[in-house]
This record gives structure tokens, sequence and C-alpha cells, in this order.
């Protein structure tokens, strides 16, 4: 008997999420504003957890952020992630937090405050999705 090797989970769009993942795949990052109180909105949305309107607007973002926090990961959730690495909560220059990796980077130079970048990657060569992660801004 084999065994398939272990593979990462990837996100599954949903009709909410769609538009956001569309986006990643064409290299854009997505978050959505609300048109009444002027609110950033991330995760995606069908209302302003605000103000509770349902005038969202799909907007792009700089990528370009802060990090706010992260972790060191050592053990991972399955083996298809490759040790350490570093999950974080950036905070995007609209105004909103999404949490990704950080990568292209050394774990031990990741610090609080760090500018970094948004840079797109495919998950696998078989699968057609593409996260956003982040990376030290040069
Ligand atoms: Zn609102």
């Amino acid at each position: 008997m084999t065994t398939s090797p272990a593979r990462r989970p990837v996100p599954r769009p949903t009709k909410l999420s769609e538009p956001f993942w569309r986006a990643c795949a064409e290299g854009r990052l997505l978050h959505q504003r609300c048109s009444d109180c002027g609110a950033a909105v991330f995760k995606p949305q069908a209302f302003c957890p605000r103000c509770l309107s349902n005038s969202i607007e799909w907007k792009e973002s700089s990528g370009r952020g802060v990090v706010n926090t992260f972790s060191v990961v050592w053990r991972p959730q399955t083996p298809a992630f490759q040790v350490p690495y570093v999950v974080a909560v950036i905070e995007l220059e609209e105004g909103y937090q999404m949490m990704s990796n950080i990568v292209n980077c050394d774990v031990d130079a990741v610090h609080c405050d760090m500018p970094v970048s948004v840079v797109f990657e495919p998950v696998d060569a078989d699968e057609d999705v593409v996260l956003p992660f982040f990376e030290p801004r040069r």
C-alpha cells in the first residue's frame, strides 16, 4: 500500500469570497469597503460589521502593510507544511487586517511593525489556487 504525499489544505471559494480568490490569481489583493460608513471590511462579508449596511464594494489594496503580531510554527498541522514558518497578522494600509505567512525572510528576522508587501504564490502546480503571502518590503 502506498500513501500519497501530504497536500497543503487549500481554500474553497464561496460565492462571497470568490472575487477575492479570483483577484489573487490575477496578482491583485482585494478588500471590501462600506459605502455608507467607510469601514474597511475583511474577510469578505455580505454586510458591514460596523453599521450593518449591505452597501459593500470591492476595492483593490496596495498590498502594503506592517506585521501586527506573529508566531513561528515548528509543529505543523500537516506534514505538507515545511517548518519553521511564520504565521502573522498583517495590518494593511487601508485599515484592515488579514492573517497570512511571512515568506522570503528568515524566521528570526520577522518582528512586529516590520514593513511588508504582498506576494502571490500558487499552492501547487496542479491546483488553480493562488495565495497572498507577505514578504519584507525592500
Ligand atoms: Zn458600514
